[in-house]
């Protein structure tokens, strides 16, 4: 039997996700955007219209399903994301969990023992986020740069003790592609298989043992990150995504833009406008319009690509479904 995934609008089966990307944002607020008074006023309207144009042109490419897993603590706003579904047919999947120490809202998770955060990330799964009734269908985890601190580790094991508890799949944000093995060993720690866990922008290093050695342990691989140019080039992504195909992983590979189709506030002091106008290739149509046809020059098939994108975001869900049934 197929695997019940949560989308903002109810369950669907995972069998029927079809063409699925698995990061990337309809709106991020970073905490405290609104301190910074100099901002116009977040319009709603227009953050809607603008996202559902982008989502519009997405279906166009085949899509109809993208995860969002922007965690609780920047700005996550899960009935927007229900409206944008409702207005263009793609299913959107919403996260419960919280973001790295240093760029999150740390302080009351920090205070709550292990436990509790279970609960939490249990209630937004199976009662949904406040009292809207939109129930998550991800728990996203994060880890800073170079270690896990002490509250990562917490709210990394609270994850795992609810993705343990409900069989919703964990999804991951790696600071320069480090701690994807903690992750792992923190997850599985707590009785997870490894293949319910996507470590995230694993592609932003020229490291293909390290990608390599994620898939080994049979978690999925993030290519997460296409058209964010100034981390590593796309160039080296895709000959980096080849190579893991090559060495027998295809099955492990999940991808994605990370956009953001909408900011709250600015991004610090940096205008998210002038963030888009330096890298115009980050946008949720650059794998169809220009990835895709670079790595069918490089001796993929279109099966290949209709696996990574259809068959191993169902799996995804399925396996976590299933490890708990
Ligand atoms: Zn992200």
């Amino acid at each position: 039997m197929s695997a019940t995934v949560n989308t903002v609008l109810g369950p669907t089966k995972a069998s029927e996700l079809g063409r699925t990307l698995v990061h990337e944002h309809v709106l991020i607020g970073f905490p405290g955007w609104f301190m910074d008074a100099r901002q116009p006023a977040f319009n709603r309207r227009e953050a809607v219209e603008r996202v559902v144009d982008a989502f519009q042109e997405l279906h166009g490419h085949g899509v109809r399903t993208v995860i969002d897993p922007c965690p609780m603590d920047l700005g996550r706003d899960v009935e927007i994301c229900a409206e944008v579904s409702q207005k263009t047919g793609i299913n959107l999947i919403c996260a419960t969990g919280a973001y790295v120490e240093d760029m999150g809202i740390p302080w009351t998770f920090k205070n709550l023992p292990v436990e509790a955060i279970a609960e939490a990330f249990i209630k937004e799964i199976e009662r949904g986020v406040g009292d809207t009734g939109i129930r998550c269908g991800v728990i996203k985890i994060a880890t800073g740069r170079g270690k896990v601190s002490d509250y990562e580790r917490k709210v990394l094991t609270a994850a795992s003790m609810a993705g343990k508890a409900t069989g919703v799949p964990l999804i991951s944000h790696t600071e320069n592609c480090n701690c994807g093995h903690d992750q792992i060993d923190i997850a599985t720690g707590r009785g997870l298989k490894y293949s319910r866990l996507i470590v995230g922008h694993s592609c932003g290093t020229d490291d293909h043992p390290y990608q390599k050695s994620l898939a080994e342990r049979g978690a999925y691989v993030g290519f997460d990150r296409f058209g964010l140019e100034q981390e590593i080039s796309d160039v080296i992504r895709t000959k980096n995504l080849k190579a893991l195909v090559d060495a027998g992983h295809k099955d492990q590979i999940l991808v994605s833009h990370d956009t953001v189709n909408c900011w709250a506030g600015a991004y610090g002091n940096t205008d998210p406008m002038e963030l888009n106008k330096a890298l115009p290739n980050w946008k949720m149509t650059h794998l169809f319009e220009n990835i895709f046809p670079e790595l069918k020059k490089m001796g993929m098939s279109q099966q290949d690509l209709d696996d990574i994108t259809v068959e191993n975001p169902r799996r995804y869900f399925e396996d976590a479904w299933a490890a708990v049934r």
